[in-house]
């Protein structure tokens, strides 16, 4: 070390060492430049050219840096150069960094690099040798053989290093590579120079053909330049390069951008870079994450596992530690020549949002927010799966309100409205968090309740239900009274499949109807024999008018004053061929149900008007009419008809109604029997004091007769409450201008009351059972009957 040291330092002049050092280290930089090139380029005549450039760039610097340091070099003799030699040196080196230069271009592995960096190497020392050769001194060189090899060595190691270094990943690591390269040139020359030792000789003569200093200057100087101006050329390249590069990156990064989806590109698993959406997804800026891993944002993946042409399903982690549902997708590409991967990312919070929207869309129902049919058939059905498992019980509650549709129909769709959401918000107070409540569709509501309860606890919530919606409710200053029937059904006792539950909770509603609304009834197995009986029953009603199944028997009305017939009313029997005698009270109901009731009661009137015509001019024949039969506005045009057909006259016919016909459409009722008034057929309220029996229904309409219903009529005269209703039944008719008929006089002692009290009619077994149309004919024929005074 101190012999290099005292060589340089000594016997060199110091300022030329400089330039020489200088030289390299401009020559050193281009050549790794030019290298460069090689490398990025694509077209081979471009790489060649290049490869070319590059390795006289680098054995010019070699050559011109050895021989300006030997300008510099002072052994205090004369001197001179061997032109060949000098030369030679040259050519050497330009053919062994050549060689260097293709191995590592054509095998840039590891061990190509490591051999064409070791060649490079080799040819700063081959040259050095023999430019030494090209040197003539007056006195004779020896050498210390150690250092020459020590020389070699380290030119051969260090290229070998420059070449590794050139090829790393990192920029400061491939910044070191000149340096490198040029501690080699001058440190195997100057190792060189300090093996060597000159003893004067004057024997020794310079040849005649030696350059001297000068020439030798002139040369190099001229070799140094253009070395400066591949250097310079090769900072220019850089600078273009970067440039482009920079643009590129640019261009790339704006187009990421303005890309709607997240994007990231990785170098391997490492964060290269991030768009804007994907920073915006994440709430990070991307310098946060430049460099960190993909597993910090995709926790579990690494490039590999993201397919290229497949969308696949990830979590991503955004900056508050949130999980964000995406789809991933990558695709490979080249940056700066190394192969990255990018990697869109798609949210999916706005799609799965939209799905839950059209989800819960599908399975509420939109007036109230209740869960719909479908949601809740589809719970219905879930639990039904779990119950199976778990053997427990869990009921069904299928409501249905009462007197709904009355508010529908004279305040409004607006305010039936509001009254079912008001209904539905009631509901959920009544019941637990963990039940279930569904709008089935119009004023049908369904209670699901959670499995593990009793029957007390069962019948506790329909009470509760059953009282919260009897209060009243008040809509823009409305007060509504509706309430509710409710049917229930168990699982698993009463029935085997969802559909079963459901249909024996509704079989349940019906019975809970027909017990009077308001109330709920628990399935019983026998409802549903009762449903099998009234169908098959409804089947035989339909055959029953075509098979002449239906008769008509009359029940005569006595004047209470005279004792004389005032007429009959007629009343329709059913001789069903299996059944025998069927109670009108029971087919009645189903005809108004089934609709039949039409047909029927237009049969009855024809048969009655046909029947009455036998009887005594002055004798009327009352015929029943249903409320269902209002409903029909041909009504009276039908009655006319009947009359034209049969020519019986109006003014022999009474109809009786009841207060259920004017219930329904007051209006349309009333129209009805002014036009029946109007073809001279009386009309009769008829059981009257039932009901809501509202006084007002006879102030609204003047009908001709009032029937008191018979359930008072039995109690007298030992009842005082029925006793003072018939009296005042009486008293309101004859205020009115209304005849009252009593109905159900069984005994003389009713008789008598009632006629004392001042009824007009009589009617009732005392007098007569309903008998048939002969019979009844051939009575009003006989004398007529009269009472005890
Ligand atoms: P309603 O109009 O009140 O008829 C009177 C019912 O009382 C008749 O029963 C009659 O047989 C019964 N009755 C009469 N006197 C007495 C008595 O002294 N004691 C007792 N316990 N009962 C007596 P029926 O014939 O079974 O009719 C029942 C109901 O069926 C009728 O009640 C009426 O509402 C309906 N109905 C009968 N025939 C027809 C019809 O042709 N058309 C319509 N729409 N309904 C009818
Ligand atoms: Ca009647
Ligand atoms: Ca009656």
């Amino acid at each position: 070390m101190t012999q290099l040291y005292t060589c340089v330092t000594q016997q060199h002049d110091l300022r030329l060492v400089v330039i020489a050092a200088l030289i390299c280290a401009l020559g050193s930089y281009s050549t790794f430049a030019m290298g460069r090139q090689v490398f990025r380029s694509r077209a081979w005549q471009e790489r060649l050219t290049w490869a070319v450039t590059g390795v006289i760039g680098t054995s010019s610097a070699i050559w011109a840096t050895h021989f300006i340091a030997m300008l510099a070099f002072e052994p205090g003799m004369a001197t001179g150069f061997a032109i060949g030699q000098t030369g030679a040196s040259l050519v050497i080196a330009v053919l062994l960094v050549g060689l260097g230069a293709g191995l590592v271009v054509v095998r840039p592995s590891m061990s190509g690099r490591i051999a064409g960096g070791g060649v490079i190497g080799l040819a700063i020392s081959a040259m050095h040798y023999t430019g030494m050769g090209a040197y003539d001194v007056q006195g004779t060189l020896h050498w210390d053989r150690a250092t020459v090899a020590l020389s070699v060595v380290v030119g051969v190691t260090l290229g070998s290093l420059s070449m590794l270094l050139a090829f790393s990943p990192r920029a400061a690591v491939r910044h070191l590579a000149p340096l490198v390269l040029l501690i080699a040139v001058c440190g195997t020359h100057f190792l060189g120079m300090s093996a060597v030792t000159i003893i004067f000789d004057p024997r020794v003569e310079i040849p005649g053909g030696s350059m001297d200093t000068t020439v030798l200057s002139i040369l190099t100087a001229n070799v140094a330049l253009l070395i400066v101006g591949l250097s310079l050329a090769a900072l220019r390249l850089w600078r273009v390069n970067r440039l482009r590069h920079e643009a590129e990156s640019q261009r790339l990064r704006d187009l990421a951008d303005i890309a709607v989806e997240g994007l990231m590109i990785c170098d391997g698993d490492t964060i290269a870079g991030i768009n804007h959406s994907l920073e915006r997804v994440l709430g990070l800026p991307r310098q946060a994450l430049l460099g960190a891993p993909l597993q910090q944002l995709l926790p579990g993946l690494s490039v590999a596992d993201i397919p290229m042409n497949q969308e696949m399903d990830a979590v991503l982690r955004d900056s508050a530690d949130q999980a964000v549902p995406v789809r991933v997708i990558a695709q490979s590409i080249v940056i700066k020549a190394k192969p990255h991967t990018v990697v869109a990312v798609r949210d999916q919070r706005e799609r799965l949002r939209a799905e839950a929207e059209m989800h819960r869309l599908a399975h509420q129902d939109a007036l109230t927010g209740l869960a719909n049919r479908r949601q809740f058939n589809e719970a219905l059905t879930a639990r039904f799966a779990s119950r199976r498992s778990e053997e427990s019980t869990f009921a069904l509650l299928i409501l249905d309100l009462d007197r709904f549709k009355a508010v529908n129909d004279t305040l409004g769709h607006g305010m039936g409205d509001a009254l079912l959401q008001r209904v539905s918000q009631r509901l959920l107070r009544a019941v637990r968090g963990d039940d279930l409540v569904a709008r089935l569709g119009g004023d049908e509501f369904a209670i699901l309740k959670a499995g593990g309860i009793d029957l007390a606890g069962i019948q506790a919530v329909a009470e509760r239900v059953i009282d919260i919606l009897a209060r009243p409710f008040l809509i823009d200053g409305h007060i509504l009274n509706i309430g509710t029937s409710i049917g229930i059904a168990v699982a698993p006792g009463d029935g085997q499949s969802p559909e079963q539950v459901m249909g024996n909770a509704d079989l349940a509603l019906y019975g809970a109807k027909e017990d009077g609304r308001g109330r709920y009834r628990m399935f019983e197995e026998s409802m549903n024999a009762r449903i099998q009986a009234r169908r098959a029953l409804e089947l035989d009603l339909r055959r029953a008018i075509s098979r002449q199944e239906f008769t008509l028997v009359y029940q005569p009305q006595l004047s209470a004053r005279s004792g004389a017939y005032d007429g009959a009313e007629a009343l329709i029997r059913w001789h069903h061929p299996e059944r025998g005698m069927v109670s009108p009270v029971d087919f009645i109901p189903l005809a108004e149900e089934t609709g039949l009731i039409g047909p029927l009661g237009e049969w009855v009137l024809r048969t009655a008007c046909t029947d009455a015509l036998a009887w005594p001019e002055h004798l009327t024949v009352a015929v029943n009419l249903s409320p269902v039969q209002f409903r029909d506005v041909r009504l009276a045009a039908t009655i006319r008809g009947i009359l034209a057909e049969t020519g019986f006259p109006g003014s022999r016919l009474e109809v009786e109604i009841t207060e259920g016909s004017l219930l329904q459409d007051e209006q349309r009722t009333l129209a009805i029997l002014r036009e029946l008034r109007a073809l001279g057929i009386r009309i009769s309220m008829d059981d009257f004091g039932t009901g809501y029996s509202s006084l007002s229904y006879l102030r609204r309409f003047p009908f001709d007769k009032i029937k008191i219903d018979q359930s008072f009529v039995r109690q007298t005269p030992d009842d005082k409450d029925s006793a003072a209703i018939v009296r005042a039944i009486t008293m309101l008719g004859a205020s009115l201008g209304m005849k009252t008929t009593a109905e159900g006089v069984e005994t003389d002692a009713q008789s008598q009351f009632i006629a004392g009290e001042g009824c007009d009619q009589l009617q009732g077994y005392l007098i007569s059972r309903p008998i048939p149309a002969d019979r009844i004919a051939a009575l009003f024929s006989a004398a007529p009957l009269t009472l005890t005074a």
